[in-house]
């Protein structure tokens, strides 16, 4: 393979956004990132990096991906990076989830259609997936598009950890069953933890909370657990949507209160998590403490609901794994954010975990350990990056190929 086809473009889709990094394979080297914002509303922002070189940013009308695409692809062009994505030896992706299919996949027409079946448990995620795949095979004939599932980390759960508490039919015949996403981040976090602990045979509890949250509980390097459910809609309280609630209450809201259950649909999947709780117009961690600060007490307890959350599903898995080795903090939330860091493990002397106030107080998105060294349990502050664990699973999907 020529140097120049050697470089593999991950690609982040959003409903309404789209992020990229591109690395020279499999050197793993980051050439440039970039994104865009607000596609389809009257004027897009994007930014964009070429590593060693000044970072722009600015305004633009993007009506949809390919627009998008086109932009980033000149940028790189001018910036002497690529002359075009046809060049590509490939396109990375993370979708959430397909019918009966997992793994890393090269997209064709199964695969897409394996993903259009599961519209409506994936209303935000999976049609911006299909819709920009279809972009890239559209502009670049050719062009290998490989997904890394996001439920990829969890396809050896044992199986009681898939199972809802639901008659034995729902499972069989219609898939009524617990999984888990955020895989590529757990499984970066938990492989970079083994590698500094310079052992596989770990117990960890890895707690991704950014704009989606969740839990997953790994055992030398395989998920045995997660506060998933089916579908993201499920587990942690999220920025926007519920996490887990009481299906009776939804049950209840339409059947006899007259709610009309597309829009109890839309809210629980757009106006409820913190943002739903809090009562603000965001569910952006920062917005809700800057109000709880001012004396918000709806986001205050949001805040609350949300700690005793993430402190609860942490038990379980304290239980589940008899015991922990390392306890490990990323995302956005995650790695930002000390004081949440330290209400989520308080009072945890129980189990032998003993934070380190400046430890924790100066760390923020860098590596760091931040429990004592006497602490029974070790915490640590990882930064994620998900987009790596993508760009490693094309590169290997497309030298079987
Ligand atoms: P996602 O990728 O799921 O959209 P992120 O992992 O970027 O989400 O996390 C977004 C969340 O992280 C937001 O709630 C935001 O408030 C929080 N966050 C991001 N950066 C910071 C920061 N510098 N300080 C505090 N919180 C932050």
């Amino acid at each position: 393979m020529s140097s120049s086809s050697a470089r593999l473009l991950v690609a982040n889709i959003g409903s309404t956004s789209f992020k990229f990094r591109l690395f020279e394979m499999p050197s793993e080297r980051l050439l440039a990132r970039g994104g865009a914002d607000r596609i389809g509303a009257a004027e897009s922002e994007w930014s964009f990096a070429a590593t060693g070189a000044e970072a722009s940013k600015g305004a633009a009308c993007f009506t949809g991906y390919a627009d998008a695409i086109a932009h980033f692809e000149r940028l790189l062009r001018e910036a002497g990076v690529i002359d075009s994505f046809r060049d590509l030896a490939a396109v990375g992706f993370k979708p959430v989830m397909a019918r009966d299919i997992s793994g890393t996949q090269i997209f064709d027409e199964r695969v897409l259609a394996a993903m259009e079946a599961l519209y409506t448990l994936f209303p935000a995620h999976n049609p911006p997936y299909v819709n920009a795949v279809r972009e890239f095979q559209r502009l670049y004939p050719g062009l290998p598009c490989i997904g890394t599932f996001e439920t990829a980390f969890y396809d050896h759960l044992p199986r009681a950890a898939t199972r809802f508490p639901v008659p034995l039919e729902w499972e069989r015949k219609y898939g009524i069953r617990r999984t888990g996403f955020h895989g590529a981040s757990h499984r970066f976090v938990t492989e970079r933890a083994a590698e500094l602990r310079g052992s596989k045979q770990l117990k960890i509890v890895s707690c991704h909370l950014g704009g989606s949250s969740s839990i997953c509980a790994v055992r030398d390097g395989k998920a045995v657990d997660s506060s998933w459910g089916m579908t993201p809609q499920s587990g942690l309280p999220q920025n926007n949507r519920s996490g887990d609630l009481d299906v009776f209450g939804v049950i209840h809201l339409v059947r006899n209160l007259g709610l009309d259950l597309a829009d109890v649909e839309k809210q629980l999947g757009t106006a409820s998590g913190l943002k739903g709780m809090s009562g603000l117009d965001s569910g952006d961690f920062r917005d809700l403490r800057a109000a709880a600060e001012a004396g918000n007490e709806d986001a205050a307890s949001a805040i609350e609901v949300f700690v005793s959350a993430v402190r609860g599903y942490i038990g379980r898995f304290l239980v589940a794994l008899d015991g922990c080795d390392v306890l490990v903090f990323t995302a956005g939330i995650g790695e930002n954010n000390a004081d949440l860091r330290a209400a989520i493990c308080r009072d945890m002397s129980f189990c032998g975990l003993e934070l380190d106030a400046a430890a924790n107080a100066a760390c923020k998105a860098t590596e760091a350990v931040i429990s004592t060294p006497a602490s029974r349990i070790e915490v640590r502050v990882i930064p994620t990056n998900e987009e790596i664990v993508i760009a490693r699973n094309a590169w290997a999907k497309l030298s079987q190929s």
